[in-house]
């Protein structure tokens, strides 16, 4: 089976000229990502993500995680991987320097991240889990609890887990009801059952840091009264050595569609005097907490969608250069590898166009946030605080739409074959499922959208990135070559139904929330497919600039010209449609009583 080759050149491309290293190498301690250390960093990072990433992908789809008397067991090789990607030194690419870490901007961590989510995205999810573990704990502290934890788990010894998810609370988090009750010596004791906890138990590491959200004895009902916890598999001592089993274990693991060798605990909190605990920053702040973490939480997922669609790409290309089938349409004697065939290319390049769409703006969002977070300016903070909060949903629910829809093209791509296992495609689209479903669902993106990002600020933020794309537009509009005249008035066409869309919920979001709501997920959509023109519509712009200075790869150069023409003729086309559905479409929805369902 074909093993994952990452899409430096792509990368690159999108990190030095798209985005541009100057957004983050002309912040304070990032001056060294340089174009030297990218290239370096991307080559590294894509050899583990060929040579020991991706060859166990499979595997770990055959031979999923094992669980034996509270015990969990990964797959074959996940455990050697494991130790192999912390020794050489990604687990801590990320975090701060103060305590052992490499404190490198998101926008680097960006691109190694997608390969280790294309290469194995199962794997993966150990070490997101433990970065949001370790933001939690470095940004709200305190110092104490920073000194105790931070630096065995930045050094990838211990990993950590976020344990949100209760039976009768997912996406409403207000409903959490693990208690926590104070003791006589500061710590607190835990009871309840979360469950879906991703590597909540393992067999990587000797220790498992939990993050973990409860209501304190007495606290408010609703999201006012949820803490943050610490919580360790095995307490620590004061020396920082391994003590007693805490009270708390993983009582089972799901059987799941995908990700089969990622654990998917049901954690059981003090069965016998509770777990004991560690209070993170205040009582009862606990989910602002979690919201000052859920942007890079979700733009990581929204990654996820982008990396299983390069894979499922990258497989169907290969399988449509070698599969005979049938004589091309229009000439040919002989039977041709199906890739010459037009509607396996437009599903090829339906493949590619929005791959390439979705990663360019995630790398473009990722570079926002590091801005937000360390621009010395206090104005350009907000500014790009305020972009951010605007980006993340659309990346996080557009990128794992198409996510899905790459993978499910792939199988289409394979035929017969792609419903069958052994070519490898039918794992991405098992595997992508779950993207449009943890850390926010679709739904919950679009009412995030809709509601905080555009309705309440009468789409101030929305409007004004809309005007940037409209500039793009404008350029592409005015050049004599035909192909960007073509992207241009595609990207025109596509922004003008944003704003209509962006002005009606503007309008309409308190007087009608409902009907806004019911088209939220086409207004999110119809944002991702204009925002992702807008990243190729540049791209073809600095393409043609390359071409013509005779810079760069000439094959490289013109695909990316023409993949943003396909894009604006294919993507861009549907934008009216989707402007009408989120518009006119909230009333046939509501017109249905829930008894005529
Ligand atoms: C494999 C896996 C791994 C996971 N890992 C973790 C983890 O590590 N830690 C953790 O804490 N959790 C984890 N989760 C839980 C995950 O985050 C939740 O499943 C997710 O947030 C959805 O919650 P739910 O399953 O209760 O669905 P529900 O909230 O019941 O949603 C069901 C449907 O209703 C819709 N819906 C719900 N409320 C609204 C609304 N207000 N407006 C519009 N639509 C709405 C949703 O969009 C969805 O379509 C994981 C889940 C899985 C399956």
């Amino acid at each position: 089976m074909a093993e994952y080759i990452a899409p430096i050149k792509d990368m690159q491309f999108v990190l030095k000229h798209v985005v541009g290293l100057d957004q983050v190498n002309t912040l304070p301690g990032h001056e060294e990502m340089t174009e030297d250390v990218v290239d370096a960093i991307l080559e590294e990072a894509g050899k583990l993500a060929t040579e020991v990433l991706s060859p166990l992908n499979a595997t770990g789809d055959r031979n999923p995680s094992k669980w034996k008397d509270g015990a969990v067991t990964t797959p074959p090789g996940f455990k050697d991987a494991y130790w192999q990607y912390v020794n050489a030194g990604w687990g801590n690419i990320l975090s701060p320097t103060k305590f052992g870490g490499q404190g490198l901007p998101h926008l680097m961590a960006t691109p190694v991240e997608e390969m280790w989510g294309s290469a194995n995205l199962a794997f993966k999810l150990c070490p997101m889990l433990t970065q949001g573990a370790i933001e939690a704990i470095e940004y709200v502290g305190p110092e104490a609890l920073r000194a105790k934890f931070l630096p065995n788990m930045i050094s990838g010894k211990w990993t950590g887990t976020m344990n949100l998810t209760e039976p009768q609370a997912g996406s409403d988090l207000s409903l959490v009801r693990t208690k926590a009750t104070p003791q006589a010596d500061g710590t607190f004791r835990l009871k309840g059952q979360k469950i879906f906890i991703t590597y909540g138990e393992h067999d990587y590491t000797e220790n498992i840091i939990h993050l973990v959200l409860a209501r304190i004895d007495g606290a408010p009902e609703g999201v006012k009264g949820i803490s943050l916890f610490v919580v360790p598999k095995f307490n620590v001592k004061a020396d920082g050595s391994i003590g007693d089993r805490n009270d708390v274990k993983c009582v089972s693991i799901e059987h799941k569609l995908g990700i089969h060798a990622s654990p998917t605990a049901v954690m059981a909190y003090g069965e016998k005097d509770g777990a004991v605990g560690y209070l993170v920053g205040e009582a009862n702040r606990g989910l602002e907490y979690m919201f000052i973490m859920m942007n890079a939480a979700r733009l990581s997922v929204g990654l996820e969608g982008v990396a299983v669609a390069e894979r499922a790409y990258q497989r169907a290309l290969g399988w449509s250069r070698e599969r005979l089938q049938g004589r091309p349409a229009g000439g040919g004697a002989k039977t041709a590898p199906i890739v010459q065939h037009p509607d396996v290319k437009r599903m090829l390049l339906t493949m590619k166009s929005i791959t390439e769409a979705s990663r360019a703006l995630a790398y473009w969002t990722s570079a926002i946030l590091d801005r937000a977070r360390e621009h010395p300016d206090e104005d350009e903070r907000k500014r790009s605080q305020a972009m951010v909060d605007f980006l993340i949903p659309i990346v996080k629910g557009w990128s794992t739409e198409n996510g899905i829809d790459v993978a499910s093209l792939g199988v289409q791509v394979h035929g017969g074959m792609g419903f069958i296992e052994e070519t490898g495609a039918a794992q991405h689209l098992r595997d992508a499922r779950i993207t449009t479903i943890y850390e926010g669902t679709t739904g919950i993106q679009a009412n995030d959208l809709v509601g905080r990002k555009i309705g309440r600020e009468q789409g101030v933020t929305a409007l004004a990135i809309l005007a940037e794309v409209d500039k793009v537009a404008a350029e592409l509009g005015a050049s004599s070559d035909a192909n960007l005249k073509d992207i241009g008035s595609g990207l025109a066409a596509a922004a003008a139904r944003s704003k209509e869309a962006v002005q009606w919920i503007a309008k309409s979001f308190g007087t009608n929330p409902a009907a806004v709501a019911a088209g939220s997920v086409y207004v999110l959509k119809l944002l991702g497919i204009t925002l992702g023109g807008w990243m190729l519509g540049r791209s073809a712009l600095i393409a043609t600039k390359q071409l013509a200075a005779g810079q760069g790869d000439a094959a490289f150069l013109k695909g990316k010209v023409l993949t943003a023409r396909f894009y604006a003729d294919h993507i861009l086309a549907q934008a009216p449609s989707l402007s009408a559905a989120a518009i006119k479409g909230g009333d046939s929805v509501l017109a249905v009583e829930e008894a005529y369902l």
